[in-house]
């Protein structure tokens, strides 16, 4: 039997959890699940100075909102600093590593020699052939010493075959002896994360495009200490449409995942807008239930070619990439409405319109009037931005559509009070005696219907376009349909 996969999400706690960041996660987690293995959360947050409690937090609720669960963790490599320590002790003990005493004003000089030169700016090897007397004199003067990997001198490379980039390979005299441990005791990154790897098991790092440059370094380190090698898979990177790296500096919240949460995202419709981002089936299919991404999900299909997230921020129509909003859309117009429902329920809270006879007595009513507006809606603050006049007698008015449907026709004045009476007084409030009233209404006015329908929409949901008239008026009601009507005069005043 194979060994079972253990992968591992290692973000650094110095920010929020981004798009790039929450998609890694999302890529180790499906693998995990597909091939039935075991998905770790492991904090990198032995960088003290720039690591904070606040971005674990939000790290931690933001793979929680999206549903991605880790099975152990999370451990935090700072509580393994001692073992890195230790490793690289024995490293030395074993002959794989040295003790350096070059200072850095020694180093610093042999820099700039060899840059004067045009030589190789690599560690000149000074210190990987003292003699044990040497080294024993150095430390009797209480010398500070670095600890670095003796890279193989011979021909040769380092090769690895990536399971998205394909075989990369450094030759051994691309690498200089790199430095593992400072000279205050204190290990290096590259160290650190091949200590932890080994020591969890991973079988699969799978990280992102830029640990590419860490890899060799950190197979030296495994081969080193006699740990099996991970495989590698690395992903492509995520541009933003001129092709520049997205980053918080420079794109602010719209990468961060807690503002999808706040901008009315589903969480399973964001996991597959992002699982999209530099993966796809051969038939680009779009729309994937949780069972159906972890089913076809593979590490061959992940490109090679950088991912575009195609954030239009500053285009009023979308304020993110429209790839995003279309899924998001299609599954606030799809998801079984008991589904829907809470997620809604919450948007209604927290603008504190909830009704709690939404969820008793008129629960039909308002899963009917859900169904009925979710059709064109892109994101779940839509109930209670532009759907708000269903739920609540405090809603906005759009500036264009009262313009155009309201203010342009002056005998809307007249028509919307008759409108209010003829509503309150119809005995038959249906889709068809609505619609019967109107039509009598408008021919007996010599107004076009079309007048008097916008006229209408705008007057009793603020909005230029919604669904059909007819179910407009029936999900709003008779009562509160005839006194928005009746209160729509003022608009002219
Ligand atoms: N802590 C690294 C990062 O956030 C992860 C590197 C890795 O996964 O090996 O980029």
């Amino acid at each position: 039997m194979d060994k079972q996969v253990v992968v591992r999400f290692a973000p650094s706690p110095t920010g929020y959890l981004h798009i790039g960041g929450a998609r890694t996660a999302i890529f180790n987690w499906l693998y995990a699940r597909k091939t039935g293995g075991k998905f770790i959360l492991r904090i990198e947050d032995t960088d003290a100075e720039r690591s904070t409690e606040e971005s674990i937090k939000g790290i931690m609720e933001g793979l929680e909102w999206l549903g991605i669960t880790w099975d152990e963790g999370p451990y935090f490599q700072s509580q393994f600093i001692d073992e890195h320590r230790e490793t690289a002790l024995k490293l030395l003990r074993s002959g794989h590593a040295y003790k350096c005493f070059c200072t850095r004003e020694e180093l610093e000089k042999k820099r700039k020699e060899a840059l004067a030169k045009k030589s190789s700016l690599q560690y000149d090897g000074t210190c990987r052939n003292l003699s044990p007397e040497e080294i024993a004199g150095k430390e009797a003067a209480g010398l500070p010493y670095t600890i670095r990997l003796k890279v193989p001198r011979v021909p040769g490379a380092v090769r690895f075959k990536d399971l998205v980039y394909g075989a990369i390979e450094k030759k051994y005299e691309d690498i200089e002896d790199f430095v593992i441990v400072r000279s205050n005791g204190q290990p290096l990154y590259v160290l650190s994360n091949a200590v932890d790897d080994a020591r969890d098991g991973i079988t699969h790092v799978i990280r992102g495009q830029d640990g590419i440059a860490n890899t060799p370094k950190q197979i030296l380190i495994y081969q080193a200490l006699g740990a099996p090698v991970p495989e590698f898979a690395h992903m492509p990177l995520t541009l933003d449409p001129k092709k520049a790296k997205i980053s918080k500096r420079r794109h602010g919240e719209v990468v961060a995942i807690h503002f999808y949460r706040e901008h009315g995202f589903l969480p399973w419709a964001f996991v597959n807008f992002l699982a999209l981002l530099g993966w796809s089936t051969p038939d680009s299919k779009q729309i994937f239930s949780k069972e159906e991404l972890i089913e076809a999900f593979s590490l061959e299909g992940v490109k090679r070619s950088n991912a575009v997230f195609d954030i239009r921020k500053d285009d009023p129509k979308f304020f993110t990439d429209p790839k995003a909003l279309s899924i998001n859309a299609h599954y606030i117009r799809t998801l079984p409405l008991e589904e829907l429902e809470p997620y809604v329920r919450e948007q209604l809270q927290k603008e504190g319109i909830w009704d709690p006879e939404f969820e008793t007595s008129r629960r039909g009513w308002f899963l009917r009037t859900v169904d009925l507006i979710r059709q064109r809606f892109h994101v779940l603050t839509d109930f209670v931005t532009v759907g708000r006049a269903y739920f609540s007698d405090d809603y906005p008015v759009d500036e264009r559509a009262l313009k155009k449907n309201v203010l342009k026709h002056p005998g809307l004045r007249e028509w919307f009070p008759l409108l209010a009476k003829r509503v309150r007084a119809l005995e038959n409030y249906t889709l068809e005696g609505t619609e019967e009233m109107l039509r009598a209404t408008a021919e007996e006015l010599a107004v076009k219907a079309g007048v008097l329908i916008n006229g209408m929409r705008t007057a009793v949901t603020g909005q230029a376009v919604g669904p059909g008239i007819f179910d407009v008026l029936l999900a709003i009601g008779q009562e509160r349909v005839a006194n928005r009507l009746e209160k729509a005069v003022k608009y002219f005043e």
